[in-house]
């Protein structure tokens, strides 16, 4: 009944009108991590048909995306979609890059690969915004559903104290994930974690239960060799990846929603398919379309508010002076984002700290309120600026978030990394000083 599976499909499912001969039962556009772990759990029902559109290639067997170490190699490479955003006034006028995957998997494909489940205040937080039945205990049951856990050996126990609880973890599901332990010195047993526990950090036994807050082992994605990725390919899609229902398409770039000339008696508008640019079938770009029940849009944060307004989803204001017709008239679509500032500090270390040539991707994060770090002056100022709401963010999302805040949800991450070049010139690197919960908004159109 359907076509034959795998990727690459368009050029033989294709009418000589550059219509897809089928009327898919759902059409997924973006095969990141969640569009294609969306697309292979739909696609467990054998009477469903689902369709994937991919705009970047396959990648799969790459390096630079297996290997969790190299996933820099894919920034500012045909994998990465290469975003800038606009001078930033609050940062000298300078532009920064804003890398999001472009290929199979998505982010999931090209990111560090850090685990780490927000607090339970944060999932709380978003039933009390308005998303009913999405708190801390059914996305701790979902999470976990999702994760195969492969705990340290008793060696790496033992030598390097690592630490972690079962019962925040899943043992069964697609994506694996391990403790950071390759190549890990004895400097954070040593020296790391009595410098944290001299500040009054105790060390945080397993940041996934909901709370995250102090020092802890760094869990990843990735397979308990801690450098093979696990991500939405390996771990959803080839594994069945010869599912007759499901079908992947990659170099697939969804352009607009097709919507039905008429609007319900409601006067909602009714999605019928999507139009797509192939890339894939002869080097020159085709517009094609595809017919589908449900159209489902999954194309990350920056560019799924694109997909919207290019199909007349999203504010009039935008639209209109584009000449886009107004479909369903939405203002929030590209506002409300935020993103992590982050940046790096480093430091020499006393030669043979760490072995030649061996590099650890932060071993050990740390995850504090401000009030742990700031003191007198500083703190101060935090909290006059916590008087003030910012002007994009909502009265309602500002409240949330003071709560959290004052109520010591954590705002700031530090990751340690050591490395030694070939001189055995160490270095400690805080390679993320991140802070997670910034208040300021931005907009993407
Ligand atoms: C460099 C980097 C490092 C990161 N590190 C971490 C980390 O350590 N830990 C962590 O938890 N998170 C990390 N993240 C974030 C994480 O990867 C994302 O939160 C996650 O991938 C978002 O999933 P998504 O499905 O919303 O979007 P994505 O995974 O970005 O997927 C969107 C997909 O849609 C495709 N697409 C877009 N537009 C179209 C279109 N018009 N037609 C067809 N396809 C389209 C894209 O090519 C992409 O494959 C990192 C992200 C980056 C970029």
């Amino acid at each position: 009944m359907f076509p034959p599976p795998r990727m690459l499909l368009s050029a033989i499912l294709l009418l000589a009108t550059g219509t897809v001969a089928i009327t898919y039962d759902y059409v997924v556009v973006g095969g990141g991590a969640t569009g294609l772990s969306l697309a292979v759990r739909l696609s467990e029902d054998p009477t469903k048909s689902v369709v994937v559109l991919e705009a970047g290639a396959s990648g799969i067997g790459n390096p630079n995306i297996t290997n969790l170490r190299l996933n820099a190699g894919n920034f500012g490479t045909a994998n990465d979609w290469q975003f800038v955003t606009v001078p930033q006034v609050d940062a000298g006028n300078r532009t920064q890059a804003q890398i999001q995957g472009k290929v199979l998997g998505g982010g999931s494909a090209i990111n560090s690969g850090m685990y780490l489940r927000g607090n339970k205040a944060e999932y709380d937080a978003l039933e009390t915004l308005g998303a009913t039945g999405w708190n801390w205990d059914s996305m701790f049951a979902a999470v976990k559903k999702s994760e195969h856990f492969h705990p340290p050996s008793q060696t790496e126990i033992d030598t390097l104290g690592l630490t972690y609880n079962p019962e925040y973890h899943g043992f069964s599901g697609p994506i694996s994930i391990a403790i950071q332990a390759i190549n890990v010195s004895r400097f954070f047993p040593e020296f790391a974690v009595p410098t944290l526990q001299g500040l009054g950090h105790s060390m945080n036994v397993d940041p996934n239960g909901g709370f995250h807050n102090g020092p802890s082992w760094d869990f990843l994605t990735a397979l308990p060799d801690s450098s093979t990725r696990s991500y939405a390919v390996s771990g959803y899609y080839l594994p069945v990846i010869n599912r007759t229902n499901l079908h992947v398409m990659t170099e697939s770039q969804g352009s607009k929603i097709l919507w039905s000339a008429a609007k319900t008696t409601g006067g909602l508008a009714t999605a019928t398919g999507v139009e797509y640019i192939s890339f894939n079938t002869s080097g020159i770009p085709k517009t094609q379309t595809i017919n589908a029940k449900n159209v489902i849009i999954s194309g990350g944060t920056l560019n799924s508010p694109k997909i919207l307004e290019l199909s007349g989803v999203g504010n009039p204001a935008v639209l209109s002076p584009l000449g886009i017709d107004v479909v369903v008239d939405l203002p929030g679509v590209g506002a409300n984002l935020c993103n992590q500032p982050l940046t790096t500090a480093s430091y020499l270390l006393k030669n043979g700290t760490v072995d030649a040539g061996n590099a650890i991707r932060s071993a050990i994060i740390d995850i504090e309120p401000f009030s742990s770090y700031l003191k007198g002056a500083d703190l101060q100022r935090s909290e006059e600026l916590l008087a003030t709401k910012p002007d994009l963010l909502s009265e309602a999302q500002f409240a949330v978030m003071k709560t959290l805040i004052t109520e010591g949800v954590p705002q700031m991450e530090f990751a340690w990394n050591i490395a030694a070049d070939a001189n055995n010139v160490s270095t400690l690197t805080f390679d993320r000083l991140i802070l997670v919960k910034p208040l300021s908004r931005g907009t993407v159109t």
